[in-house]
């Protein structure tokens, strides 16, 4: 497949555009952002993690039922994936109370939720990605009401099924944040990247993060854990 120009360059991507008008490339930078963009850095081979971890767990969610943009991994770092619109809304999915729920509503980090619990915030830099619910998203046309209910549906087997995964591998699935897009005839796919970036990841032994809040929280040893993470769930 012949690669072309460059479409968009976001935090820990480049997408370009191929012969295929159906399919981009995601090329994975070692780029790391946190804060709103207030703390910038990079974490070593972080892009080379993300994108094989992302391709396996969207490879096992496909085989679970749940359609993703997935198509092809190029090498370790650029993957085909669908062109899709994207829903310009994040999908966080919590199983236990972390960062910003634990501070918004004044729950101990660690806190086991009672029930996994789903909230949405509006992609939009200018507004710092703000809190929003159902009806807003209706009201202000970030999706339809059956978008809405697929997008659920969706994120909630997705939680059921990496929470299983990642046991497996000693890893505590503690929230995660999703983004799903739009294929040229309107069907809802998971896109966007799942891996230690957009996921708390707990060791479940120890209770150590194996996630970019070593990062975010100048903790130490990110790089490290992106690895060790990717040596758990894919042997390698
Ligand atoms: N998350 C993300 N991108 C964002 C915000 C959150 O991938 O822009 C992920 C984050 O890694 C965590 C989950 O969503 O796994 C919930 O994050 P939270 O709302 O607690 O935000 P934070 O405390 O990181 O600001």
């Amino acid at each position: 497949m012949e690669i072309k120009e460059q479409l968009y360059e976001g935090k820990a991507k480049k997408v370009y555009a191929t012969e295929d008008p159906a399919i981009v490339m995601v090329h994975y930078k070692d780029d790391a952002t946190a804060g709103d963009g207030a703390k910038k850095g990079t974490i070593q081979d972080k892009g080379v993690v993300n994108n094989r971890l992302s391709n396996a767990l969207m490879q096992r969610l496909e085989l679970e039922g749940i359609p993703t943009h997935y198509v092809q991994e190029l090498n370790d770092r650029d993957t085909l994936v669908k062109r899709v619109q994207i829903v310009p809304l994040e999908v966080i999915i919590r199983n236990v109370a972390a960062g910003s729920f634990s501070k918004r509503y004044g729950v101990e980090e660690g806190t086991v939720l009672s029930a996994p619990t789903l909230e949405f915030s509006y992609k939009n830099d200018d507004l710092h990605d703000p809190l929003i619910n159902h009806y807003h998203a209706l009201a202000l046309d970030l999706a339809t009401q059956a978008e809405l209910d697929t997008i659920a549906t969706y994120a909630f087997k997705v939680n059921e099924v990496l929470k299983k995964i990642l046991l497996e591998a000693n890893i505590r699935l503690i929230d995660f944040k999703l983004e799903f897009g739009r294929l040229e005839d309107g069907t809802i796919i998971l896109a966007d990247e799942i891996s230690p970036d957009t996921c708390r990841f707990w060791d479940a032994i120890t209770g150590a993060h194996l996630d970019k809040d070593l990062f975010r929280r100048d903790l130490g040893g990110e790089a490290g854990a992106y690895q060790e993470v990717m040596h758990r769930l894919l042997n390698q």
